[in-house]
C-alpha cells in the first residue's frame, strides 16, 4: 500500500470508527452470534493474490460487527469499564504508523523519554510519592508476574544467579486474599512458588482480606520453616471491588520482610480523585503497584502502569544485557527492555499523552466522579426496592446485587438470579455479569463506560426490574 492509498482508505477507516461510536446504542450490547458463526463466513485458506482493501470495510460491517460485544456501549455494565477514548485511539494509530520498537533508548529516544514523563504525570495524578518510578506493561497480569519475580529474587538474594528456586533450602510463600484476581495465583505458579505455597487468605464481611487470618497463616509458615516472600494486596477486587487494608498489610510486610505488591488494576484510576485515596492508604509503603489506565481511565487497551519503589532491583532481575544490545549512552538513559519480560515494546505512552492532554486531569476527574455518583444512585435505588438486595459495599463504580423473591430457598434464589441476568444479557439491551461470591450467586453492575450517563443506568435498572417481573 502506498502512502497515498493509505491516505484515502485511512480517511474511510477513521470515518468508519467515528460512525461506529455514534451508532453504539443501535447495537445489541452482547454479541448475539453463536459459536462458529464468524468463522463460517471466512475463507479457510489465505488469498493467493492480493485484493483491494475496499472490500475490507464492508466485511467489517457484515462479518465482524455482529461478532462484537460492544464494550463502549453506554449500557455495557459487565466485567469492568474498558474505555478506549478516541484521543487514545488516534495515538494508537500514530504509534503503529511510526512502527518503532522502543526497546532501548537509542532505538527511539522519544519513546523512552515520553514514557518517563507521562508515567511521572500518572504518578502525580494518583498521588503517589516521588520514590515510585513507572513503566508501561501490556497487562496487569504480566506486571504482577514481574512483581512476584522481583519478590522471589529479593527474598533469595538473587537465586537466579545460582541454582534458582530449586536450590533454595526453605520454600517461599505468597499470601493473597481468596478474593484476589486469578492473575495473582497464575503469576505465583509461573514464578515457581508452587500451588502448595500460595495462600488464599479468608475475607470478612466486606470481602477484604482478614488481617488476623493472614497473621495466623504467616505464623504457621514460620513454624514450619516456610519463608513469607510476598503479600499481594487487592484494592478493588474483581467480584465486588473489595479493598484490602493496605496500611496493615504494609506493616506485616515490614515486620516479616515480605514484598508488598498492590493490585489496583481497576481501582487505580480512581486515585486521580483525592477523595478516593483513603482506599489505598499505606500504598506509599508498597514495593510495587499495578493499575490499568486501559480500564476506567480511558487509554485504549493495552496500557498497564507498573510502579516500583526500587527500579535498580527491577533492572537487576529483568536485565540480561547481551553485548549486541549495549550502547554507549546506557549509563545516562533508561532502556525499558530491562524493566519487564519482553524485549520489543510498542510506543504505548502516546496513548496516555494524548488522553491526558485532551481531557486534562480535571476532565478525567469529572468523568470518574460522574460514574461514582451513578453507582451510588443505583445502589440507593436497589436497596430501596422490595425484593432486591445489595450484596457488597460500593466503594467504587460496581454495584453487586441480587433479586430475592419470597419463598425460594438459597439454591432457587441462585438459579433465579442466573436466569434473569442471562435473559437480560441475551436481549442485547444491557450487559451485566453474574458472579459467585462466597457461594452465593450475585449480579455485578459495573458502571464506567465513557458513554454511560445517568439515563443509561436508569434504563438498565428499569430493564432489570422488568426482566425479573417476567420470569
Ligand atoms: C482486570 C484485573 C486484573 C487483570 O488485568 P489484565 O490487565 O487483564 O491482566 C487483575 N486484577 C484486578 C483486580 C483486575 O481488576
Amino acid at each position: 500500500m502506498t502512502p497515498d492509498e493509505f491516505r484515502r482508505l485511512g480517511h474511510e477507516v477513521v470515518e468508519w470508527v467515528a460512525a461506529y461510536r455514534e451508532s453504539l446504542e443501535s447495537h445489541p450490547v452482547m454479541s448475539q452470534v453463536s459459536p462458529g458463526d464468524v468463522r463460517r463466513q471466512l475463507p479457510a485458506a489465505p488469498p493467493v493474490d492480493g485484493e483491494s482493501l475496499d472490500f475490507a470495510l464492508s466485511d467489517l460491517d457484515r462479518i465482524v460487527l455482529p461478532g462484537i460485544t460492544h464494550w463502549s456501549h453506554p449500557r455495557f455494565l459487565a466485567y469492568f469499564p474498558s474505555n478506549a477514548s478516541l484521543s487514545s485511539v488516534l495515538a494508537d494509530l500514530v504509534a503503529t504508523g511510526l512502527g518503532v520498537q522502543g526497546m532501548s533508548w537509542q532505538t527511539s529516544p522519544a519513546a523512552t523519554e515520553l514514557e518517563e514523563v507521562v508515567m511521572d504525570w500518572l504518578r502525580q495524578m494518583a498521588g503517589l510519592p516521588a520514590a515510585f518510578t513507572g513503566v508501561i506493561h501490556d497487562t496487569a497480569s504480566t506486571a504482577t508476574l514481574v512483581a512476584l519475580l522481583c519478590a522471589r529474587e529479593r527474598a533469595t538474594d538473587h537465586s537466579q544467579t545460582r541454582g534458582g528456586l530449586q536450590a533454595e533450602e526453605r520454600p517461599l510463600a505468597v499470601y493473597t486474599s481468596e478474593q484476589s484476581h486469578s492473575s495473582i495465583e497464575k503469576a505465583a505458579l509461573l514464578a515457581g512458588f508452587g500451588r502448595k505455597h500460595v495462600r488464599a487468605i479468608g475475607t470478612g464481611e466486606t470481602f477484604a482480606v482478614s488481617v488476623d487470618e493472614l497473621r495466623a497463616a504467616i505464623e504457621r509458615d514460620l513454624d514450619a520453616g516456610v519463608r513469607p516472600c510476598a503479600i499481594v494486596a487487592t484494592v478493588g477486587s474483581t467480584a465486588t471491588t473489595a479493598v484490602d487494608p493496605v496500611a496493615e498489610l504494609a506493616e506485616i510486610a515490614a515486620e516479616t520482610g515480605a514484598w508488598l505488591h498492590v493490585d489496583a488494576a481497576l481501582a487505580g484510576s480512581a486515585m486521580i480523585l483525592p477523595e478516593c485515596r483513603r482506599l489505598w492508604e499505606g500504598v506509599d509503603r508498597a514495593d510495587s503497584l499495578v493499575f490499568n489506565p486501559h480500564k476506567w481511565l480511558g487509554a485504549a487497551f493495552d496500557c498497564t502502569a507498573y510502579f516500583v519503589r526500587d527500579h535498580e532491583h527491577l533492572i537487576r532481575v529483568m536485565s540480561t544485557n547481551p553485548s549486541y544490545l549495549r550502547t554507549a549512552v546506557d549509563a545516562e538513559v533508561s532502556n525499558f527492555r530491562d524493566w519487564h519480560i519482553q524485549l520489543g515494546r510498542r510506543f504505548r505512552s502516546l496513548k496516555l499523552w494524548f488522553l491526558i492532554r485532551e481531557q486534562g486531569v480535571s476532565g478525567l476527574q469529572a468523568r470518574l466522579r460522574r460514574d461514582l455518583a451513578n453507582a451510588q444512585w443505583l445502589a440507593t435505588a436497589i436497596a430501596a426496592e422490595p425484593g432486591w438486595e445489595i450484596c457488597a459495599p460500593v466503594p467504587l463504580q460496581t454495584v453487586c446485587c441480587r433479586h430475592v423473591p419470597a419463598g425460594l430457598d438459597d439454591e432457587a434464589v441462585d438459579a433465579h438470579n442466573q436466569a434473569w441476568v442471562d435473559r437480560l444479557n441475551a436481549s442485547g439491551f444491557a450487559y451485566l455479569t453474574p458472579a459467585v461470591v462466597k457461594g452465593r450467586r450475585i449480579v455485578r453492575v459495573s458502571i464506567g463506560s465513557e458513554a454511560t450517563e445517568r439515563k443509561h443506568v436508569e434504563e438498565a435498572w428499569a430493564a432489570m426490574r422488568r426482566t425479573v417481573e417476567h420470569m
